[in-house]
């Protein structure tokens, strides 16, 4: 698949997603010459990230620049443990990025996260095939896709990652420190690359699922 020329858009509903889910696909899209955007719609509703919003916007932000993306934080952030009732305008706002982009990079639709759930129909509902031919691929964050009853996550695009790679995806995971949790360290993020490297004989690798593609 060529992303070259390409718009890319990747929508997630915290920060760090984007650096566990396909921080080293960006990192290695933005080396080969695309334009990679994160967009940010929602509000945190964490204890920790609430009473430190500020600070993990900063590391967001730190975190893009390292992978080499472009942060985009809605003007008006609607808080997560509202988004569900405020769903038809997520939708209204996510549909206003996705339809400026070609490729959409976002959360499965079966991950065990409410708020990733979320995102992933807006993107679905703002991608409809009628209006717009979008390219829409899921990414998978540890200690929340595979949390499942089953396994849900189906991936078939794999995407091999560089020394360079890795290492800068590492990097920007170290920008959110206060986030550090099980599954979700720089070491354990590591193994998940390792594993998926195994898997189709490389040393590392992020996988992903096509939603929608189009000739
Ligand atoms: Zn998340």
């Amino acid at each position: 698949m060529d992303f070259k020329n390409k718009k890319i858009l990747c929508v997630i509903s915290h920060p760090d997603d984007e650096t566990i889910g396909c921080g080293g696909f960006i990192h290695s899209l933005v080396r080969k010459g695309s334009v990679v955007s994160i967009l940010l719609v929602l509000k945190s509703n964490g204890n920790r990230s609430k009473e430190n919003w500020n600070k993990y916007l900063t590391s967001f932000k730190k975190a893009c620049s390292i992978l080499g993306a472009i942060p985009l934080i809605h003007d008006e952030l609607i808080c997560e443990d509202i988004a569900e009732q405020n769903f038809w305008k997520l939708n209204t706002i996510i549909e206003k990025y996705t339809k400026q982009y070609d490729v959409i990079l976002t959360h499965c639709p079966f991950d065990l996260h409410q708020s990733h759930k979320l995102n992933s129909k807006s993107v679905e509902i703002s991608t409809r095939p009628i209006r717009d031919h979008k390219t829409v691929m899921f990414f998978e964050v540890s200690s929340s896709t595979d949390q499942g009853y089953f396994k849900n996550f189906h991936p078939n695009f794999f995407v091999e990652l560089s020394e360079i790679d890795v290492k800068n995806k590492l990097k920007a995971m170290k920008c959110y420190k206060n986030e550090f949790d099980f599954g979700r360290t720089p070491e354990d993020l590591l193994l998940n690359l390792k594993v998926r490297g195994k898997q189709i004989g490389v040393k590392y690798a992020e996988f992903f699922r096509i939603a929608r593609i189009y000739s």
